[in-house]
């Protein structure tokens, strides 16, 4: 199962919290523009996420964000 990473968010792929109506992203760890983009999405300070957190979609409010870059990105866990 895998969860959102952002503050606040529950949204999970399956259990209790599962949420089919978001998608989940993983971060683009070689896009650090991007990723500093991604990390203020999510509400809150950290430092650079594992490659296994997911960010899901509820906090992308424009789809060009999420885009071409993040295709290839895309979770498996949808
Ligand atoms: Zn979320």
């Amino acid at each position: 199962m895998v969860y959102c990473s952002a503050l606040n968010c529950q949204n999970a792929t399956s259990g209790v919290y599962k949420n089919s109506t978001v998608t989940f992203y993983g971060f683009p760890l070689h896009n650090k523009l991007l990723l500093k983009q991604w990390i203020h999405n999510m509400g809150r300070e950290m430092g650079t996420p594992s490659k296994h957190q997911r960010l899901c979609s509820k906090h992308f409010e424009d789809n060009r964000t999420i885009g071409n870059i993040c295709e290839t990105l895309r979770s498996p866990f949808e």
